[in-house]
């Protein structure tokens, strides 16, 4: 996960939309007026998180045979099942122990 500035790409997206005048346009601002809609409905970050949180993987099950099952690692924030390489949680979008941005 990315955090960006969904109301300055919001902006930049409703420039273009405006821009377009012409047949070729009509088509092309549809996509636009998809994505400005698809920012609005896409999920927040609580504006008092300013930091990400911090979590670490955590083994919940050690194979005995890594070779043909793999072990399990889960989020110690959101509980999730996830990669241990992960360098943040893809459920919640904590940032993993030794991982960096
Ligand atoms: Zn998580």
């Amino acid at each position: 996960m990315r955090l960006i500035d969904a109301d300055a790409l919001k902006s930049k997206l409703q420039a273009r939309h405006d821009n377009g005048n012409d047949d070729f346009d009509k088509g092309y601002n549809i996509g636009l007026g998809t994505a400005i809609d698809l920012i609005d409905c896409a999920p927040t970050i609580e504006t008092e998180q300013k930091e990400r949180p911090q979590g670490e993987w955590i083994c919940t099950f050690h194979s005995t045979f890594p070779q043909y099952e793999p072990d399990e690692y889960r989020c110690s924030i959101c509980n999730c099942v996830g990669n241990k390489r992960d360098k943040f949680c893809n459920v919640c979008g904590a940032q993993m122990k030794g991982g960096k941005e």
